[in-house]
């Protein structure tokens, strides 16, 4: 098996990867928490695991994938106090939260699938495993680390940290622990501003709760990650990742967890990636640049001068290293465009001649195996995307090279670039052909929905309920599904 290299956010240092159990690897990523559509900011991690998984499998590793489904504890502002995130949208809709859930968790499906994001191993909801996040607080309480307060349970951050050390991850100290938390959370019922809940006494108006021995109340967010983890990779296992901005509070709050219910830390490996801005700014609604994954694919957005097709969007993520930040900008997407359409226009090329040049006989050249090996080399050396896409540029311009007839290439060395083309950009870096690669597509379908809309709106506007309705089902039976708003209505494949 080749030598992977991994950077360990817990030691800060590219690591040689060794799995607890041999061939095995155990992988948890935290998934979204389901209340609203999957944004640009969620296609990163999704697209970085994704790519990991694909070359883990390739390297000869059994993976288990579990990447959760957050439908409770996670409350506005990322804190201990205020409303459930779900139950919020919930009221607002004027849904059941499971509705909310389940709504969102579909389209959060849609969209993966629509970037060639293969599904989770295991994907488990924090409201199906209450029983066992009770019982990880239990032992925490057992073993000294976690108080009670009014019904709630809080961790023990202070004691913690006498006998081992909160804020291992992030590398902070209390001191500036105690520095950052102070303005963001009102204390309440806890006994210093930086313990995190582990359990929350429902207040009357909040609508998800379950009985315990405290209250009737939830767990609070950390703690589902720590329950689920252990669930089903076990006590020890090898990686896991996350946005950089879960790395403080949420993922040190989880190594506590672990170490004061279980005795270890857990995990082997620390992988985070970083965040993506746009133009320049974080992405934020109060902010006016958020983009949805459904808003980039339609172009349905002020910020957008196009809509830009799944895989622009993923070839776009692929070309920074996971660990650097990244910019959105259409210009940059654009770029992105052009790139992708070049490389996908090679592989097709590469297939016709491919298939042309007949039988192989020898191997191919020193030039093509060496690029080969090249490939592989970046991907292994903490999943280094751009350095390999370069790679398979190298093969583009021979590619281009044989076709224009500037250069010429041995059936062998045809059949080794397609072997590169097929394992490399396919496979691990999991690109597809689509029929809106080249941005015409899109346009064309942009365009005809805004004509089929249009007249779906003036159907409506005269009370011709049978033909707006024939309209929206017609759409449906496509597989395009449309969403009233307030100004004018939505749509998505
Ligand atoms: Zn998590």
């Amino acid at each position: 098996m080749r030598d992977f290299f991994i950077t360990n956010t817990l030691t800060r240092q590219k690591e040689l990867f060794k799995p607890v159990n041999s061939g095995h690897v155990g992988l948890y990523v935290c998934g979204p928490t389901v209340y609203g559509d999957a944004h640009l900011g969620h296609a990163r991690p999704a697209i970085t695991y994704d790519v990991l998984v694909r070359l883990l499998r390739k390297l000869g590793y059994k993976v288990r994938y579990v990447r959760n489904i957050t439908d409770v504890g996670h409350l506005e502002q990322d804190a201990d106090e205020g409303e459930d995130k779900i139950a919020k949208k919930a009221r607002l809709e004027q849904l059941e939260p499971m509705e909310v859930v389940q709504m969102y968790t579909e389209r959060y499906h849609d969209a993966m699938r629509s970037l060639n994001v293969l599904p989770p191993s295991i994907e488990p909801r924090a409201t199906g495993h209450i029983i066992e996040q009770i019982a990880i607080v239990k032992k925490i309480l057992e073993a000294g680390y976690a108080y009670e307060s009014n019904g709630s349970i809080y961790f023990d951050v202070e004691k913690y940290n006498n006998d081992h050390h909160y804020g291992i991850l992030s590398g902070r100290s209390l001191d500036e622990t105690k520095e950052g938390t102070r303005s963001l959370d009102g204390q309440g019922d806890k006994r210093a501003p930086y313990d995190f809940a582990l359990w929350k006494k429902a207040s009357p108006e909040h609508i998800m709760h379950w009985p315990s021995e405290w209250s009737e109340g939830f767990p609070g967010w950390h703690l589902e990650c720590s329950a689920m983890s252990e669930k089903y990779l076990g006590r020890e296992f090898d990686i896991h990742g996350g946005g950089m901005d879960l790395m403080f509070p949420h993922h040190e709050c989880e190594i506590a967890q672990n170490v004061a219910s279980r005795g270890t830390a857990g995990v082997r490996y620390w992988m985070h990636n970083n965040m993506i801005t746009i133009n320049g700014k974080k992405m934020g609604k109060s902010l006016g640049n958020f983009i949805t994954l459904f808003d980039l694919f339609s172009g349905n957005n002020s910020v957008l001068s196009q809509a830009y097709s799944p895989m622009t969007i993923r070839f776009f993520i692929l070309q920074a290293h996971y660990r650097s930040t990244l910019d959105f900008s259409n210009e940059a997407l654009q770029a992105a465009e052009k790139g992708l359409a070049r490389v996908l226009g090679a592989a097709n090329d590469l297939n016709a001649m491919a298939t042309a040049a007949g039988p192989v006989q020898g191997e191919p050249s020193k030039a093509v195996t060496d690029l080969y090996e090249a490939c592989y080399n970046a991907l292994c050396d903490d999943l280094n995307t751009p350095i390999a896409l370069s790679y398979v540029f190298e093969g583009v311009k021979m590619v281009n090279a044989a076709k224009d007839g500037s250069a010429k290439l041995s059936a062998a060395d045809l059949q080794g670039l397609k072997k590169l083309f097929d394992e490399v950009l396919f496979d691990i870096l999991g690109l597809q052909n689509e029929a809106t690669s080249d941005g015409k597509s899109a346009a064309i379908i942009d365009g005809l929905m805004k004509m089929v809309l249009e007249d779906r709106a003036a159907a409506k506007a005269a009370k011709d309920w049978a033909k707006s309705d024939k309209i929206r089902d017609a759409l449906s039976a496509l597989g395009i599904s449309v969403k009233d708003t307030r100004d004018g209505a939505e749509w998505h494949i």
